[in-house]
């Protein structure tokens, strides 16, 4: 499968359309998911193109995780969670919707009733 540059978050990483940013670096960029699954559920993706973990690099998949890490740790404060949820969904019979790499970060609280 190819990489389609008109991808959602390809546009994000170009400025087309907005997002609330939460971090960057040179090599990933992250942002608040639009339809939150749970509080500070928020995206990691890389700069450069890749459709999903399939023909991601291993750089790249070193920068995300990088970047997953500090995001984690720091949702972990910023929304008293009591644990993580990390997903990353490849084509679409695995969920996923947007062909542009990306990991959800989403901050989990005790008892809370996990979703999809
Ligand atoms: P997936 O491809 O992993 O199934 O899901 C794509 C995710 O991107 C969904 O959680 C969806 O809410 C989010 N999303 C889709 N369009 C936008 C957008 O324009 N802005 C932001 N911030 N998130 C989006």
């Amino acid at each position: 499968m190819s990489y389609d540059t008109d991808n959602i978050f390809a546009k994000i990483l170009r400025g087309e359309i907005p997002s609330f940013k939460v971090y960057e670096d040179d090599e990933t960029f992250a942002f608040m998911d639009i339809m939150p699954r749970s509080p500070g559920h928020c995206l990691v993706i890389p700069k450069t193109p890749c459709r999903n973990i399939l023909d991601a690099s291993p750089e790249q998949l070193a920068a995300c995780m990088r970047t997953v890490n500090t995001l984690a740790n720091g949702a972990m404060k910023a929304f008293g969670a009591d644990g993580i949820t990390l997903q990353q969904f490849s084509e679409a019979a695995g969920g996923q919707e947007v062909f542009h790499l990306h990991f959800h970060i989403l901050p989990r609280h005790e008892g809370q009733r996990m979703g999809p």
